[in-house]
């Protein structure tokens, strides 16, 4: 049988191994993917560093990592009809089992049985990947296959920006990670009026300017509630988009948020925080609301068209580029802060 190559979290524990195994068989409602781009998430690099939520939620190993990636259709299982091999498609990581409460309800996305790639099943930081042929996305061959593979958390970014008004609005985006400078992009190209960004890493600070943001606060450094405040007449911003899971960043986020305004959180706290309930939510009228993957397949959608659109610019975005077998080099550069999207390529030739 042949043999591939791919990133594996062997077993508990910091970091990975490339290792040689079998090119998987699809099963019958499954595609074969030759993976020709895949992208480096912030999930990877805790998986990769092994903090308390990895140790608390990777049960399967050895399984191989990742789940953002364009890749081309080798082979499809017996049931696959809408996919044809040499179709260029990119994925939903969250697999749905289709019969749940929220899956026939629109809302395959929490599905209550839900898997994901890199997760609970092997992903796709791998030279060949199975994905089930729901969960493939069909991708406009003249989308760049870079920009393809970062779809999914692109696909984050408009779900949470799009989650509620935003043209004409004043948005904060608390953390700018890659989801939090697409975040800023796509509020601006949809009609944002005076976007703030913070983040702690310059690079990532910069990265929101050049995108779109107008006014960028590194938190250690200077007061965004203050730079907020100065710039809205005192009001505070109608929009929260919070991206970082920070405590700190998090109460600054309501410390800026106008009265009646919208707070959606993406960003996940490593541990249980607390929140003055009172003051932050109830008398501030306050719209506060949790964000979950992308919206099956709605926000898939949107994100081709916005791709498709050119109004969109990725080329910012994606900032570094590897091959498989140098993943480490990836891991590293993510965790210094000094990148924003960073991709692999596991295709030796190409
Ligand atoms: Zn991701
Ligand atoms: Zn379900």
């Amino acid at each position: 049988m042949a043999t591939m190559k791919a990133v594996v979290k062997t077993a508990p524990g910091p970091g990975a191994e490339l290792v040689d195994m079998d090119i998987p068989t699809p099963g019958p409602d499954d595609v074969l993917v030759k993976v020709l781009a895949a992208s480096i998430c912030g999930t990877d690099l805790h998986i990769y560093e092994w903090n308390e939520w990895a140790q608390n939620r990777i049960k399967n190993m050895p399984q191989t990592m990742g789940h953002e990636l364009c890749g081309e259709v080798v082979e499809r299982g017996a049931n696959v009809t809408h996919i044809q091999i040499g179709d260029i498609v990119s994925a939903e990581t969250h697999i749905a089992c289709g019969h749940c409460y929220l899956c026939q309800t629109g809302n395959a996305h929490i599905c209550v049985n839900g898997r994901i790639f890199g997760v609970d099943v092997n992903g796709v930081f791998a030279e060949y990947a199975l994905v089930p042929a729901a969960n493939a996305w069909l991708i406009d061959k003249k989308i760049p296959r870079d920009y393809a593979s970062v779809m999914e958390p692109l696909g984050n970014a408009i779900h949470t920006v799009l989650a509620g008004e935003i043209n004409g609005c004043s948005v904060l985006v608390t953390g700018c990670g890659p989801i939090g400078i697409m975040s800023v992009a796509i509020a601006r190209i949809c009609g944002a009026t005076k976007i703030f960004a913070t983040e702690l890493y310059d690079y990532r600070l910069q990265l929101a300017k050049k995108v779109g943001a107008d006014f960028t606060v590194n938190p250690a450094k200077a007061d965004i509630v203050e730079k907020v405040k100065e710039h809205t007449d005192g009001l505070g911003v109608d929009v929260v988009l919070e991206m970082s899971g920070a405590p700190k960043a998090i109460q600054q986020g309501f410390d800026s948020l106008r009265p009646g305004g919208r707070f959606s959180i993406l960003g996940i706290p490593d541990k249980p925080m607390v929140v003055d309930w009172g003051k932050d939510i109830i008398f501030k009228y306050a719209t506060v609301q949790g964000i979950n993957g992308r919206l099956m397949f709605s926000t898939w959608h949107k994100t081709a068209r916005f791709l498709s659109s050119g109004r969109l610019d990725l080329e910012p975005i994606i900032t570094h580029r590897f091959r498989l077998e140098e993943f480490e080099k990836g891991m590293e550069l993510m965790r210094s802060g000094n990148c924003c999207k960073v991709l692999l390529y596991p295709q030796s030739k190409e």
